[in-house]
């Protein structure tokens, strides 16, 4: 990846997990997760960390929507402090 030198945050919506960018061109985001922060921001996980955080929560792949979302909200919360 490459980083423009002097800039602090070189993504528009970057994984909360691990700072990938997810914004729309980039090849996280047709499968990322859009979730929403206490404070009602919007943040991000790429498709990678939702498999962890789906991991993490014991679901199975194909499982329901509503679950996974509650499991990578969990998970978003853990990266917040
Ligand atoms: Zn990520």
């Amino acid at each position: 990846m490459i980083i423009d030198p002097g800039e602090s945050n070189p993504h528009e919506e970057p994984c909360l997990a691990c700072g990938e960018e997810t914004a729309i061109g980039s090849v996280f985001f047709s499968d990322r997760h859009a979730g929403e922060l206490p404070d009602g921001s919007r943040a991000f996980l790429c498709s990678e960390c939702l498999a962890k955080a789906r991991s993490v929560a014991g679901l199975e792949r194909d499982c329901d929507t509503g679950a996974l979302h509650s499991a990578a909200s969990v998970y978003m919360m853990s990266y917040i402090s």
